[in-house]
Formats: C-alpha cells, sequence, structure tokens
C-alpha cells in the first residue's frame, strides 16, 4: 500500500466532486478514519499532509492523540456516556452526538473544564433499527433541547446511509442536505450550522457533489481494516 498515492488520489477526488458542486476543494475538510491503524501510519500521514483524524473508540484516542500532538482528533463513533470526561477536552469535534443524556454528560464535563464541546448531531437518515441516530421527525425538538445545554454548540450534522449503491446514497444525501439548511434558519449562539459530515471510501465523491463539506474516509487512505489484531 503506497499511502502518499492513496491520498493524493482522495485529493484529486474531492477536487473533482467539489467542483461538480460549484465550489473548491478547500471547502471540504478530509478526516483521515485511523481507526485500528498503528500510530506510525498516522505519521506517516501526517507527513503527507493530513492534519485531522477520525476515531471511534475513546481508548484509541486517548492512546494515539498525544502521539501526534498538532494534529486534530475528530470523534466519529459511538460515544458511551461514561467515557465521555475522558476524551471531551481532546477532541475538536463529535460527530456522533445522538441522544439527550449524552449531550448532559458532554455539557456536564464540558461545564467542569470550562470548555465549549463541538458537536454534529447524527441523524438516521436511513431509519434503520440498527443505527444510531436521530430520527429526522425528532430532529428539531431535539435541537431545541440541546439548544439549552451551554457548554455544547451545536456546528453541524453527520449521517451514515444505509448499505446501498452510490445513486440510492445520493438520495440520503439530498435528504440530509435539506436538513441541514433548513436548520440554517434556526442558527443561534447556541448553533451554526457549519458542517455536513457525509461520505466515506465508497460514497465521497456523491456526498461531496450533494453538499457535503466533510467526508470521513478510512480504507481510501489506509487501506483495509483488520479487526482481528
Ligand atoms: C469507519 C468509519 C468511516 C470510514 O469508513 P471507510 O469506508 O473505511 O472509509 C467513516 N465514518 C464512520 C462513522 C466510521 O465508523
Amino acid at each position: 500500500m503506497d499511502l502518499m498515492s492513496n491520498i493524493n488520489e482522495v485529493y484529486k477526488n474531492i477536487e473533482k466532486a467539489a467542483k461538480v458542486s460549484g465550489r473548491t476543494p478547500e471547502e471540504i475538510t478530509l478526516i483521515a478514519v485511523s481507526k485500528t491503524k498503528p500510530i506510525e501510519l498516522l505519521k506517516e500521514a501526517w507527513e503527507c499532509n493530513i492534519r485531522v483524524f477520525g476515531e471511534n473508540k475513546v481508548q484509541e484516542v486517548m492512546d494515539k492523540y498525544e502521539n501526534i500532538p498538532d494534529a486534530s482528533w475528530h470523534f466519529i463513533g459511538k460515544l458511551q456516556k461514561n467515557k465521555v470526561k475522558y476524551i471531551v477536552d481532546k477532541v475538536d469535534l463529535i460527530h456522533s452526538l445522538d441522544n439527550i443524556s449524552l449531550a448532559e454528560e458532554i455539557n456536564k464535563r464540558a461545564d467542569k473544564k470550562g470548555i465549549v464541546v463541538n458537536t454534529l448531531v447524527q441523524i438516521n437518515i436511513g431509519d434503520e433499527a440498527t443505527k444510531s441516530g436521530i430520527h429526522k421527525d425528532e430532529l428539531n425538538s431535539f435541537i431545541e433541547k440541546v439548544k439549552e445545554f451551554n457548554n455544547i454548540k451545536i456546528c453541524g450534522l453527520m449521517a451514515i446511509p444505509p448499505k446501498c449503491s452510490k445513486e440510492e446514497a445520493r438520495n440520503y444525501f439530498k435528504e440530509m442536505r435539506k436538513l441541514f439548511d433548513h436548520l440554517k434558519c434556526l442558527e443561534d449562539n447556541s448553533m451554526e450550522m457549519k458542517y455536513l459530515s457525509m461520505g466515506m471510501t465508497g460514497d465521497y465523491e456523491v456526498a461531496i457533489e450533494e453538499g457535503s463539506n466533510m467526508v470521513r474516509v478510512g480504507t481510501g487512505i489506509f487501506g483495509e481494516r483488520d479487526y482481528l489484531k
């Protein structure tokens, strides 16, 4: 595997897709999803100009983040309430805010540290029983509740569409874009619709074409993951 050429390829695709949607590649944030990958590989990615890493396990963030001090860490996985305290001041963005008791815990821990935590609300856009995320019909009331927490800022939305073809995924991305645009009318001090986090290795070009400005690419950069190691 050649990390440098993988990364170049991803950047090239991002540029193309950004153009299709009338934007520049600078408007798109690439998150290198480094879960299960060793720190040596992340350091190599850093040398190839990767600045943001996405992780989905609290322990992994804790093990890795001090090794690349200037990197930005994003938490993209299911976050357990009892582990919030370990990462709340280590990650720059939590992509997976998906229930009120989690919001309450993040707020409490952030308050203790005197910080405001940036979050994205995760949407269960395919309405799947096996996936986390807020149902779109409950989004407005969820947001109203989260807005009451002074130490949380809502910075946008995140979604993982159901396993499907790229063209089917496009419809989910379109729907997400509509929700995102709609929420812009409700912006205030506690909410700014800045990031629309959607698109993974299999579909990030389509996601960007439909308005994503934050893509989470793992396999396309680091190769297949081995969960048995
Ligand atoms: C693992 C993961 C990714 C990256 O998936 P790839 O298909 O390897 O690009 C993106 N988002 C989330 C939430 C993930 O858990």
